[in-house]
This record gives C-alpha cells, structure tokens and sequence, in this order.
C-alpha cells in the first residue's frame, strides 16, 4: 500500500502499514509517525519528482527526515513509492579512546562512509586504518592481528568466498587500485571483522589493564588503611 497525500485528507496510511527504522538518534528500532506533511497542493501545483516528510520517532521524539520517490500523480493527490532514503543514517559506535590517535582519526571517517553508504570509500579507509593499526602494534602486529581474523571467521562460521574480499582490504599488500569493489552486505562483513580486530588488538588489553590497575590501587589502599588502624 502506498503512501498517499491528499489535497483534502493530508497524508493516508494504514496503521499495520507504518514505517519502521532505526533512529539516527536515539539508535531503537522504531516506528515513526507522520509529523511535518509537505502541503499537498503546493506539490500538486509544482510536481516535484520527490517529497520530503519528517517523521517523529516513536522512542524518543526527535524528528527523522525522510525522502521518498513520486508513483504518481492524480487530480487531488499524489502517490509516494514506499522505499524512501534516509537523510540521516544512525551512527556507527565504537571505543575510540582505546585506539592508537592515528588509526583513531582513520576509523572514524571509515565508520562515516558506512554510514552515508560509501561502501568503497570505507574499504579503503578500513585499509589505510587496520595499516596504520598494525604499525602502532609494532613487530609482528600484523601477524597478529591477522590471526585475530582468521579466529573471528571461524566464531562466524563465514564462508572462505565471501571472507575473502575482507581479508584483501584489511591484508593484501597491493595498491588501493586493486582493492575489490565491495558491495552492501560484504561491506557490512568488513565493518564487523574490523571492530572485532581492533577490540581483540587494542580495547581488550586497554580495558583489562585499566580494570586491574583500578583493583591494585584499592588492594593498595586497604592495605594502608589497615596498616594505620592496626
Ligand atoms: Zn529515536
């Protein structure tokens, strides 16, 4: 059923019809309401190729703005096509602090381009960001880091053919040039495959150290209290 806007009756939908998405701000998976509705005959008297509406994310209120394509045209409404784009995509998280400054700076424009659908502007910023990785970790790091993925595969249970894109981004010694054209779902591999190595490589140790550091300086601390007390 297609999203209706009537010079009379405003925007029609059914209920079981709703829209459902992640919210770029909130980040729930929730339903969106209708909020700010383009006036109908101001659309019908220009017929733009393309609408846009606001919606209000049921979770937390804020407004998420949507595009969506015209179906058709009548006298006194206009048919929207269901598939709309997203004007905001929710954001990629991650603990950056844990990283190296450098490969910090690189994830972070890497996660961006997934974000905004650049799938091969990201492989190529998840390549310059796992090179740079592997320099912060020093000698054998990229060995390293390398075995850290061929673990996350197997956890994964992904197959070799689809792997094996990933693994030319993050290992391959080639130019950029020869780095594969990667689409949505191999993209997606490749962002989950990378956190995963950063975390096993830089935010595990970085967590456990701080952990430990805090439980040594109680330990230390209740030591002296009751070197005083006694
Ligand atoms: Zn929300």
């Amino acid at each position: 059923m297609a999203i209706v806007i009537d010079r009379d009756q405003g925007i029609k939908s059914e209920l079981d019809d709703q829209i459902g998405l992640e919210c770029p701000y909130c980040g729930v998976y929730a339903h969106m309401q209708p909020q700010s509705v383009p006036d109908a005959s101001s659309i019908l008297r220009d017929k733009p190729k393309h609408v846009g509406l606001v919606y209000k994310c049921d979770a937390c209120n804020a407004p998420v703005f949507l595009r969506f394509a015209v179906r058709q045209y009548e006298d006194n409404k206009v048919e929207l096509y269901r598939n709309f784009v997203e004007l905001e995509r929710p954001k990629e998280r991650f603990a950056f602090s844990y990283l190296p400054k450098h490969t910090e700076v690189l994830f972070r424009e890497a996660l961006s381009c997934y974000s905004n659908n650049n799938f091969n502007a990201f492989a190529s910023m998840c390549r310059r960001a796992s090179i740079s990785a592997f320099h912060a970790l020093g000698e054998g790091g990229k060995l390293r880091a390398f075995e850290e993925v061929m673990v996350a595969q197997d956890i994964a249970g992904i197959e070799d053919e689809a792997f094996a894109p990933v693994k030319k981004v993050l290992f391959s010694t080639g130019t950029h040039e020869e780095l594969p054209l990667l689409n949505r779902a191999q993209a997606g591999i490749l962002l989950e495959v990378l956190k995963d190595m950063f975390y096993q490589c830089f935010v595990r140790r970085g967590k456990l150290t701080r952990a430990i550091k805090v439980r040594r300086f109680f330990v230390t601390e209740a030591n002296n209290d009751s070197v005083q007390s006694a």
